[in-house]
């Protein structure tokens, strides 16, 4: 088998493919995967999952990730649940309703008045009126993920020898029964996996751009982290922007949320905030989905998720070391308004598989598992 994509979609087909005993080799065009896996917050994130398929994907997905995470230390894999922070009363209400909703249970919901929250998590000194704990999210290392998992599957972990690595190289066309690289060099195979990500022309452009609107569209993201904070923050969290965004929340309370506030409803921005294994803090993270892109950072937006991280911690921040932005692909939602992500066999023996948009770390185990059921 082939896979087109070095990212954590590729790379979970790869370990997939390995489990089930085919011989693969995984063609990376960049000498690294730079894309999005390696840009997000390593969030395993079930918390606010649209019931019925979405959350069955997630959590098995998160049941993937758990045992993956068992064999490779190297994922950094840490059942550390969330905290979905409510400024007011009004955001409380919103987290009331969905700590009781149908599927609670499965999300590993529990509300917590403001001293509960600082029991689990005491680094949180700041101001809020509650949370709802999530103890069925977990944090995984993006920077370290496609590494570790591609030294597992050299090193037999799926089953003897039977992976190759090969960056640097693009895959530019596409035959019966094997792929071109753009070095000339042909890779035979009885399947090939095409995992572009946010590589929307290029070998998996012409099939994108068959008959009609594309199946997916792109989105930008703005990222920041900081020096270690000596401190352990030992919950991933969110602010209560998160809850004007992720489906599980539409429930009656959202239509009573305060307005957001300017900088964030611009950037159309959320606080995530998620302490890395060293220390340092990963914040995000804004939403862009008119191109042509920035190509430069926004400040303003920056400063909107500094100031609400430092009204959680109740504290300043460490100083902040990198920032970047990062594209993912989603489904277009008005070709396609349920689907989670997109898959299309588009040659005998080729299939297509992008598209998770925001969800794609969390769900690529349980995504690249159902491609091959
Ligand atoms: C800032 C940000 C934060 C996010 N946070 C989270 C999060 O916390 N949790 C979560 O679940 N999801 C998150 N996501 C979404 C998640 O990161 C993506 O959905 C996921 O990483 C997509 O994986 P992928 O393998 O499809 O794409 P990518 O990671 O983009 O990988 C695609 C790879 O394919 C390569 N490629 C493209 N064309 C070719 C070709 N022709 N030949 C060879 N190689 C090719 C590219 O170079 C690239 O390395 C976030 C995304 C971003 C941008």
């Amino acid at each position: 088998m082939v896979i087109a994509g070095g990212g954590v979609l590729g790379t979970m087909h790869a370990v997939m493919a390995r489990r089930r005993g085919f011989e693969v080799v995984q063609l990376e065009r960049e000498a690294e995967a730079r894309g999005a896996s390696v840009r997000n917050f390593g969030l395993v994130w079930v918390s606010g999952r649209k019931a019925g398929p979405e959350l069955s994907l997630a959590l098995r997905a998160r049941e993937l990730w758990a045992d993956l995470g068992a064999q490779v230390p190297g994922l950094g894999f840490r059942a550390a649940g969330s905290l979905t922070l409510a400024t007011g009363d009004a955001e409380l209400t919103l987290l009331k309703e969905a700590a009781a909703l149908p599927d609670a249970d499965r999300r590993e919901f529990e509300l917590l008045d403001p001293a509960a929250v600082r029991a689990v998590n005491p680094a949180l000194r700041g101001d809020f009126a509650g949370g709802l704990l999530c103890r069925a999210d977990a944090i995984v290392e993006p920077r370290q993920v496609l590494p570790a998992l591609r030294g597992h599957l050299a090193a037999g972990g799926e089953g003897t020898a039977g992976y190759e690595w090969l960056p640097g190289r693009e895959v530019t066309e596409i035959a019966p029964n094997a792929v071109r690289d753009h070095t000339g060099a042909w890779h035979q195979c009885d399947l090939a996996v095409l995992c572009p990500g946010a590589a929307l022309t290029g070998v998996a452009g012409r099939y994108l751009a068959r008959g009609g609107p594309s199946p997916v569209r792109r989105v930008r993201l703005q990222m920041m982290q900081t020096a270690p904070l000596a401190e352990r923050v030992t919950t991933a969290l969110a602010d209560s922007d998160s809850l004007r965004y992720y489906p599980a929340y539409d429930l009656p309370g959202r239509a009573l949320l305060p307005p957001q506030a300017a900088a964030a409803g611009r950037a159309r921005a959320q606080l995530l905030l998620v302490q890395r294994a060293d220390g340092g803090l990963t914040i995000g993270d804004t939403h862009e989905y008119a191109e042509p892109f920035a190509f430069d950072l926004d400040e303003d937006a920056y400063e909107h998720l500094r100031a609400r991280a430092e009204t959680l911690l109740g504290g300043p921040i460490p100083p902040v070391r990198r920032r970047w932005a990062g594209v993912y692909s989603e489904v277009n939602p008005a070709v396609a308004p349920h689907a989670l992500y997109h898959r299309a066999e588009v040659e005998s023996g080729v299939i297509l598989v992008t598209g998770p948009g925001g969800r794609g770390m969390t769900c690529s185990p349980a995504i690249a598992e159902e491609t091959f059921r």
